[in-house]
């Protein structure tokens, strides 16, 4: 057994680096086990500009800036053909008040974070994975082993599970449930050479959309953009499974995508992750909470993972922070953390839902200029998750509008199939 701490993080990406960063500066003795050695390659670039007030409160906001990521100002929606296409820039939005974040290389910015919780006190150690952990109402017992294979037992106050999609504790508890529907797969590229917007859209996030499938185009660095695809798994195996040539084909279906990919060379490997969408059934149980994609995860078209990560992290800090009493003291605490960080991932897993319907997107790439609506808009896009009562009506007036655009054409109807008729020239859009 070795030297105990108030709280063990396991896993040292956005979510656990927010949780460790607001436990050290508050005074908290914290380990950090993170099993790679950083910089390492991670998937997630877009951020979102409500990301700016926790690296602003974190004192970490400067070193982002001296990075030099691209700003980015807004989020471009499109579809494969280019018409509609409608941007959304977070300086617009009435119920938001984060004007722009970055987007960002992610080996690059989780260095940074990493670092940012070494200085502020936590003991970071790279090259560290947590095995297992067990608790009691004293605490947790957490397993490990070190970048020389040996063992370790650790004893803390806390456990808070960061280890993303590997989902440590809820693997354990077995209460990791997969979408049952979204079953996809992303194919993805660094290119140099995209053609970007001119002026401040040079740093805009692109989402191209295909009938059932999508690209992000997302520059982050001076040179580098990265350009995913995603698509369903059983399309992806049945058009052979081979992903440099299931993204040409979709690539070269596209008009807007030919376009952006004219002069592009990829700058390192074809990469593909899948099985992304999935929720856990509970996200405490003894002792221990789940931040981040060890939380849930869905669909990345929104690009919310790294805000909520970080975002639950601080709430699992607050959470530890606040506790002072006996354990049985801490259920009503962990159950507010529980429902906050669920109230806010079901509000995204409703997005991703609507996203893959024709009305939603009929609306959103066309939205309606009443009731300040765009405005609400900006406000999900840029991650304001606990708005109040103002965001919070229209959000539901948008999604009654979506239900209501199913059966009577408030904006006009979109065709995917008239669109890629169009793609292939073969007919104008109605
Ligand atoms: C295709 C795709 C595209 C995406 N695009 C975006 C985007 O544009 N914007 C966005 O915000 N999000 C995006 N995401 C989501 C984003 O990648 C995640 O939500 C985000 O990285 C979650 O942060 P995290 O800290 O919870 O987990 P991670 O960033 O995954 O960090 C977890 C860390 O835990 C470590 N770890 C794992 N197991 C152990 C262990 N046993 N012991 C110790 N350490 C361990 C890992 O090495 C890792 O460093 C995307 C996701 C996918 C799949």
């Amino acid at each position: 057994m070795e030297n105990d701490y108030d709280v063990l993080v396991a896993g040292c990406g956005p979510g656990g680096s927010s949780a460790a960063s607001y436990l050290a500066r508050a005074g908290k003795r914290v380990l950090v086990l993170e099993k790679e050695v950083f910089p390492r390659f991670h998937i997630g670039e877009s951020l979102l500009p409500c990301n700016q007030a926790i690296f602003r409160e974190l004192g970490v906001l400067p070193a982002i800036q001296a990075a030099g990521f691209p700003r980015k100002l807004a989020a471009r929606f499109c579809l494969g053909n280019g018409y509609p296409s409608t941007r959304y820039a977070f300086r617009d939005g009435r119920f938001s008040s984060e004007p722009e974040v970055f987007s960002v290389e992610r080996a690059l910015f989780d260095h940074i974070l990493l670092k940012h919780a070494r200085t502020l006190g936590a003991d970071v150690r790279e090259g560290w994975s947590v095995t297992k952990s067990t608790a009691d109402e004293g605490g947790v017992r957490v397993e490990a082993v070190d970048p020389e294979g040996k063992h370790h037992v650790f004893r803390a106050a806390f456990l808070i599970d960061a280890t993303g999609r590997t989902n440590l504790t809820g693997n354990q508890e077995q209460v990791r449930v997969i979408h049952p529907r979204h079953k996809k797969i992303a194919i993805f590229f660094h290119f140099t050479g995209v053609a970007l917007d001119a002026g401040e859209a040079a740093g805009d996030t692109i989402i191209v959309r295909l009938e059932n499938k999508w690209f992000w185009i997302i520059p982050v660095s001076a040179t580098k953009t990265s350009v995913g695809l995603v698509i369903d798994k059983e399309e992806f195996a049945a058009q052979g499974g081979q992903p440099e040539a299931v993204f040409q084909r979709w690539h070269q279906s596209s008009a807007v995508m030919r376009e952006r990919l004219r002069q592009a060379a990829a700058a390192g490997p074809v990469r593909t992750t899948t099985d992304f969408s999935y929720v856990n059934r509970r996200l405490v149980s003894l002792r221990t909470m789940r931040v981040g994609d060890a939380a849930g995860f869905m669909d990345p078209i929104f690009s919310a993972g790294v805000y909520l990560a970080m975002w639950s992290g601080k709430l699992a800090a607050e959470v530890v922070l606040g506790a002072r009493g006996p354990a049985d003291e801490l259920a009503g605490p962990m159950r507010k953390f529980e429902k906050r960080v669920n109230a806010g991932m079901r509000f995204y897993w409703k997005m991703v839902e609507n996203y893959y319907t024709t009305p939603f997107m009929e609306l959103f790439l066309q939205p309606r200029r009443h009731a300040s609506l765009p405005d609400a808009i900006i406000a999900m896009l840029a991650g304001q998750l606990e708005g109040g009562w103002n965001l919070r009506w229209r959000v539901r007036y948008f999604f009654f509008l979506v239900k209501l655009q199913a059966h009577r054409a408030l904006v006009p109807r979109l065709s995917f199939a008239a669109v890629a008729r169009r793609e292939r020239g073969e007919a104008a859009h109605p």
